[in-house]
């Protein structure tokens, strides 16, 4: 794309070509009628449809909820807490946009009412509206406006200057009190940008009565309705349903919303999530974004690579069977990405995952006093796995269970990967089993322990939870290149990986547990913060203080992923010796 300029005077006898600001393009994404309608998964969609066509997307979400980040909800309730580079503790749907639009966002492109109320209340303390009355309108739709204005023009993708269109989803359903400040925000927004810098696309639901067998509009003819009371008018309407929308649905829902046909899409249900861009391909949503915002495709769009992707999906045959041993196992959005990482791997290797949830309770020996039948089902699925997995966790629950699940993977050289409190627990369990320190544990389980083999290493704060954790991207180098860890990541001597976590592995029992076979292939730059471990004369046995999750993208499945599912598979040998 050609940066715009504009020709200005510059004296009576010079012209001068100066290039001027492009305009950024938006796509808004609303939901009506119901949550929980893929919203996000609809607008990182939209995104990959509009990036076949040449253009450069960024995105931002909008929570209309109070809390400043995510980094303090609880994943039993809202899912994972997403990390960004810069440390961003965040909704988990930017994940799902970093995940399809391959970019590396900000903790900026996450908007919160919290964030917003923040800044607006500092402004009043600094007496920036000095005199005024501080208001909702306009003074916290004012900070919206410029939030999204400056955030949108951050840049992305690797390349220099901002993206070319920002897709912005908003949280929630429209006419929930919380958003009305946002709604209003782009209201305003969208009027000042003009129709041709704006496109609204409401996603909403058709539902069957089983009764009648008819597809209902008129939920979302009353979402419409409610969109807009608040002043937004949809320019696309994406209508999600169990099976494909009939003609006659799209009819009256046209008539009804004054949406035209062509840009009524149906979003019905797909075998796997990479078909809903494809499906939106195939119903010209593109066109009709492009169209309402002026733009023209590129000469050569290019969506092979994704239809080939969705499509070669559905006809994997053989699965690999992967033990998640977790503590919050009852809602799978809880380890969203450490999924994704997983589905990534096992494509690359032609495989479909086949996640086995271990809840790491049911595992422990008190279990097998209380619920025997739950403790017999957790040990027989572990023993059915080809493959252990322990991610990311807090607090003690399903501590000793996590802990016997890696005494099992290290005893019978089952193939292991502990993700940070994944590594702490190999450490706690090698350090009791191997060096025979029964009661060794993290402080963060026992404090008083005698051997604390985990110990918080303050680059955060002890008091507060918020943000005080050692969060983001952090170097990782690798002290011997002849590791597993480092032939996966291609022979690197360091690696950036996302982190999000306090304690850390003791540096004073280093040495001991080295020289009973531990060994500690990765560190920081200062050599004291441990970052990889592995257990040579196994399969595969790997700890990592960091999330490999957060950086896998389809096609470029994250390494030790990779490695995990190979060795389940007996083929990681093959591709090391290539190494
Ligand atoms: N609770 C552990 C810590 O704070 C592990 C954190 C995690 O797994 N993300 O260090």
């Amino acid at each position: 794309m050609v940066a715009d300029a504009t020709v200005v005077e510059v004296d009576a006898l010079t012209v001068a070509l100066i290039p001027t600001k492009r305009q950024m393009k938006y796509v808004l994404v609303t939901g009506g009628v119901v949550s929980g309608l893929g919203k996000g998964v609809t607008a990182s969609s939209i995104g990959v449809v509009l990036k076949a066509c040449g253009l450069r997307v960024t995105s931002i979400k909008i929570d209309p909820y109070l809390n400043t980040d995510a980094g303090t909800m609880s994943p039993f309730e809202h899912g994972e807490v997403f990390v960004l580079d810069d440390g961003g503790e965040v909704d988990l749907d930017l994940g799902n946009y970093e995940r399809f639009l391959d970019i590396t966002l900000t903790k900026e492109n996450n908007i919160t009412t919290g964030k917003i109320y923040q800044s607006v209340i500092n402004k009043e303390r600094r007496g920036d509206y000095l005199g005024k009355t501080v208001q909702v309108v306009p003074h916290i739709t004012d900070a919206i406006k410029n939030w999204i204005e400056s955030v949108s023009s951050i840049p992305v993708d690797g390349k220099d200057g901002p993206a070319d269109i920002c897709v912005i989803e908003l949280g929630g359903t429209v006419g929930d009190i919380e958003s009305m400040p946002f709604i209003e925000a782009l209201r305003q927004l969208s009027f000042s940008l003009g129709d041709e810098n704006f496109c609204l696309v409401h996603v909403s639901l058709v539902p069957v009565l089983s009764v009648v067998g008819e597809q209902k509009t008129k939920p979302t003819q009353h979402s419409v309705r409610e969109l807009r009371a608040l002043g937004l008018t949809p320019d696309l309407l994406a209508c999600r349903s169990a099976q494909p929308l009939i003609e006659g649905t799209k009819e009256k829902l046209s008539q009804f919303c004054h949406v035209p046909v062509s840009n009524i899409l149906n979003i019905h249900d797909v075998p796997n999530i990479w078909h809903i861009p494809l499906l939106l391909w195939n119903q010209n949503a593109h066109e009709a974004i492009m169209k309402q915002l002026n733009l023209s495709i590129c000469n050569a769009p290019n969506f092979q690579s994704w239809r080939k992707m969705a499509e070669s999906y559905d006809n994997l045959t053989s699965s690999v069977k992967i033990a998640m041993v977790g503590k919050y196992v009852g809602l799978s959005d809880s380890y969203l990405s450490v999924i994704k990482a997983l589905l990534h791997a096992c494509v690359a290797c032609s495989l479909k995952p086949s996640v086995e949830w271990v809840a790491a309770s049911d595992l422990e020996d008190e279990s097998a006093r209380s619920t025997p039948q739950a403790h017999a089902a957790a040990w027989k699925t572990i023993e059915g796995c080809s493959c252990i997995l322990v991610p990311g966790g807090f607090g003690d629950r399903g501590v000793p269970g996590m802990i016997l699940a890696a005494k099992y993977a290290r005893e019978n050289k089952v193939p292991y990967l502990g993700i940070c409190l994944g590594m702490q627990i190999s450490v706690i369990e090698f350090s009791r089993h191997v060096l025979g320190l029964e009661r060794a544990n993290s402080e963060e389980f026992d404090p008083e322990t005698p051997h604390p083999v985990v110990i918080f290493m303050p680059e955060g704060s002890r008091t507060h939870m918020g943000s005080t954790m050692r969060l983001g991207s952090r170097r990782t180098f690798f002290q011997d290149l002849n590791c597993t860890s480092s032939k996966l990541y291609g022979n690197s001597s360091f690696v950036d990986e996302r982190h999000r976590h306090r304690y850390e592995v003791n540096p004073d029992f280093v040495e001991t547990l080295e020289s009973a076979g531990l060994k500690f292939v990765g560190s920081d730059e200062t050599g004291k913060r441990m970052e990889v471990l592995e257990l040579p004369n196994h399969p595969y046995y790997i700890g990592v203080q960091f999330h490999p999750e957060f950086k896998s993208r389809p096609g470029k499945p994250s390494a030790l992923f990779l490695g995990l599912v190979l060795a389940a598979t007996g083929k990681l040998q093959a591709l090391l010796n290539k190494a």
